[in-house]
Parts: C-alpha cells; structure tokens; sequence
C-alpha cells in the first residue's frame, strides 16, 4: 500500500460513520426502543436488550446490526435476495 492510499484510507475511515439498520426492509429510520414506551421490550440488565430499536417504516422491533455507511447499500442488495 503506497503512502498516498494509506492516507486516504485512514481518512475515509475516521470520517465514515456507523449507522444502525432495520434487517427487516434495510430502513435507517430507526430510534431506541427505550423511547418508544416499550418498556417490556427492553429488560434492564440485560444487556444486549440495550440496542433493540423501532423501525419507522415497517415497524420491526428487535436488534438491529450496525454497519458503516459504505455498506448500506451491500446490504440492502443482500436483503432482497
Ligand atoms: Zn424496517
């Protein structure tokens, strides 16, 4: 790897930011399902509860993987398959 492409490389990643995504539609509408009012979906303590979230367009409720940006799209290629 020349210097040049080190360079842009560390750069590209320290800007990219990670996003979470409905598994479901591929949808990043999503928010915490803490605010949603669904308290009995969420178990205090446990802890992989902690990320369950809301999609707002198809309505999944459930743990959602986080990708960086870039690969989104990859994604929601692999979705609809
Ligand atoms: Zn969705």
């Amino acid at each position: 790897m020349g210097d040049k492409k080190l360079i842009k490389y560390v750069f590209y990643r320290a800007f990219m930011k990670d996003v979470s995504i409905c598994p479901k539609c591929g949808s990043t509408n999503l928010k915490p399902a803490t605010l949603a009012g669904t308290s009995d979906a969420l178990p205090l303590g446990r802890g992989v509860d902690f990320n369950k979230s809301i999609c707002e367009d198809c309505e999944y409720v459930g743990i959602c993987p986080i990708l960086p940006e870039n690969e989104i799209d990859n994604f929601r290629k692999e979705l609809k398959k």
